[in-house]
């Protein structure tokens, strides 16, 4: 048996020259106006209006005892839905952090940007959430276990976001 090459002569379809490229190809540009909504939930919606508040809030779950933040409605360990809505401080301990030196687009930054996962104050260990770490020198300044507190934007900027709080700045 002959194989494909020896049998077709001519590949299917149309090749086109450079020159073909030029005037019988038409390309456009279109971007769809794609419109969509996106529901946040329960525990999450009332999370972010309260940061718009300069607060921060977590649900509490009363047969383990402990605090959730970011807050969630259903308890993970005990398989029960939380119980109650308590604030928690806006201040914590970095638990794990990470110094970029390249941007998201995947260029290189001149000055490195500072993140971390913050255990936030009054809610259980372990529990926090990923945000900046501002005001930061040098990468001597910061470690695990160092104590943070949130830099808020002006109320009147606050969007019900989770960037209402700029970034979380060491205490001295
Ligand atoms: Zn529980």
């Amino acid at each position: 048996m002959k194989n494909m090459s020896e049998r077709v002569k001519h590949f299917p379809g149309h090749e086109i020259s450079g020159k073909a490229l030029a005037s019988e190809v038409k390309v456009t540009n279109y971007y769809a106006d794609l419109q969509y909504s996106w529901a946040s939930g329960i525990a999450i919606s009332r999370f972010l209006n309260e940061l718009r508040n300069g607060r921060i809030i977590a649900r509490k779950c009363n047969m383990c005892k402990r605090i959730l933040v970011p807050p969630r409605m259903f308890c993970e360990d005990c398989f029960r839905d939380t119980d109650e809505w308590v604030f928690v401080k806006d201040t914590g301990t970095i638990n794990t952090y990470s110094i970029p030196h390249v941007a998201f687009d995947a260029s290189r930054l001149e000055k490195p940007f500072y993140v971390g996962v913050i255990n936030i104050d009054g809610a259980s260990p372990m529990m926090g959430f990923l945000h900046l770490i501002g005001e930061v020198n040098s990468p001597s300044d910061i470690s695990v276990g160092a104590k943070v507190e949130a830099v808020w934007k002006p109320h009147e900027e606050r969007a019900g976001s989770i960037l209402d709080i700029k970034y979380f700045r060491l205490i001295k």
